[in-house]
């Protein structure tokens, strides 16, 4: 397959060193203005001496730090200053990825409340499911919030700003069709919704599933069928580089895309986005990996890199 001949240039774990860079550079100015604020705000408290190192270096046996010219209201934390409003810097600045977590841990107890039923455009259909779990009985739920974890963390290092639909903060839900708003009143500029399949055993390998071109009643995808069609082609192939993972050999006939109509999360959606079956949770190789925290790392780094690539177009 030519999966690593995508051309799009590998994202970077340089560039957003040199983001971290940059922001290390700031950081004796404002840590000047912080300290001068923690000293006048609260006198008794004693700060790490690392910490106020850089706001007194060249002024030894000076106990007084000295506030900058631009800190004299400096009972004002830095955190307000232009410095630290701008948010973070990195590649992704800026851009704004929501993360699904396909699932809820607690929908096992609340199959009342999962099975009503929401409309998604072309039909109606069940606000949320249980999904599968390994034979083991390690949960897709469970699966899902890990490796988004793990995907807020590495997409943050690039200065994206990540939400997440729930976080396990909730008894259940959300359902499909909140699920599809939150990307849709974030505006988000790319939103992946995190799965592992439960399919037969034999079947293997990770797909990632498009919205069809669908129109009916509050569904529209004609906006975003192209744009989700190249975020989900660049997961597809940084999937494989990173996890060294095989397309679905069940799936999409070894492309690693699906498309479907039939998911409320994608037909609701205004922008950008695409599901991702991670693995064949009851499949015991898969079962395998997908129980792994070293694969699911590397899974998390795969879309990273796929979402990466596509915000930087
Ligand atoms: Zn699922």
């Amino acid at each position: 397959m030519s999966y690593d001949e995508n051309p799009t240039p590998a994202t970077g774990p340089r560039r957003s060193r040199r983001g971290l860079l940059a922001v290390a550079a700031l950081a004796p100015t404002t840590l000047a203005g912080w300290l001068a604020w923690q000293v006048m705000g609260s006198p008794g408290e004693s700060r790490p001496s690392k910490e106020s190192t850089p706001a007194t270096a060249g002024k030894p046996g000076d106990t007084t730090p000295q506030a900058p010219p631009s800190a004299s209201p400096s009972l004002v934390p830095p955190t307000a200053s232009p410095a630290f409003s701008k948010g973070p810097s990195g590649p992704l600045a800026g851009k704004v990825v929501v993360i699904d977590p396909g699932h809820n841990p607690g929908n096992f107890r609340h199959s009342r409340d999962i099975n009503k039923l929401v409309d998604i455009g072309t039909n109606r259909k069940e606000c949320d499911t249980t999904g599968t779990s390994t034979n083991a009985g390690y949960t897709e739920a469970e699966f899902t919030l890990d490796v988004s974890h793990r995907l807020r963390t590495l997409l943050e290092k690039q200065g994206a700003r990540v939400e997440f639909t729930h976080d396990n903060d909730r008894p259940f839900g959300p359902c499909i069709d909140e699920r599809a708003r939150f990307g849709n009143e974030a505006e988000a500029d790319a939103v992946i919704s995190v799965h592992g399949d439960g399919s037969a055993e034999g079947n293997r390998g990770f797909h990632v599933i498009l919205p069809a071109l669908v129109k009916s009643g509050a569904a529209d995808t004609s906006k975003i069928v192209g744009p989700s069609r190249d975020l989900g082609e660049r997961i597809v192939g940084k999937f494989v580089r990173a996890t060294g993972s095989a397309p679905s050999n069940y799936v999409g006939g070894g492309t690693g895309l699906d498309v479907r109509k039939d998911l409320g999360g994608l037909n609701l959606s205004d922008v950008p986005k695409v599901f991702i079956e991670c693995g064949n949770m009851r499949d015991p190789k898969d079962a395998a990996l997908l129980t792994s925290p070293g694969w699911r790392q590397k899974a998390a780094q795969g879309m990273a890199d796929g979402i990466s690539s596509y915000l930087e177009g």
